[in-house]
């Protein structure tokens, strides 16, 4: 997917600030945010900003990927549950597969993903590293 300087800037608040779409109408919670809710169609839809922490429920590595992260292998994708309560699925940074555990504690930082050499754009998104990785030596 190529994502242009503008669409990439018109983004920037949701893909940056992991922002998340609550359906005040059936309560689902999403992400990113959009103005209409996937589950009922309902556009009362509240823009929360997340505490950006979450759980480490799973993860898996990557040794392959998609052309222009090439350079980024391999790479550590986990299953985190926001203290939201809502599941996503995002890179990890910052940690070896052999130090991670399930279970740990996780917060979300701005990294770079990858640079489009076509236009010279780098994007930039959200990543999670391990906050409490003392203790569970
Ligand atoms: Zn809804």
């Amino acid at each position: 997917m190529k994502i242009s300087p503008s669409q990439s800037w018109r983004l920037k608040n949701t893909l940056y600030s992991l922002t998340l779409g609550i359906c005040k109408k059936c309560g689902n919670v999403f992400y990113p945010y959009q103005s209409i809710c996937g589950n009922c169609g309902s556009v009362d839809v509240e823009k929360v900003k997340a505490k950006g922490t979450g759980t480490l429920l799973e993860y898996t590595v990557l040794y392959q990927t998609r052309e222009g992260f090439e350079k980024q292998v391999p790479i550590i994708v986990g299953l985190i549950r926001l203290d939201e309560g809502l599941d996503i699925v995002a890179p990890l940074t910052d940690v070896e597969a052999n130090e991670l555990k399930e279970g740990v504690r996780v917060e979300a930082v701005l990294r770079r993903l990858r640079s489009d050499s076509t236009n010279g754009l780098i994007q930039y998104g959200i990543k999670f590293r391990v906050i409490d990785n003392a203790g569970n030596n």
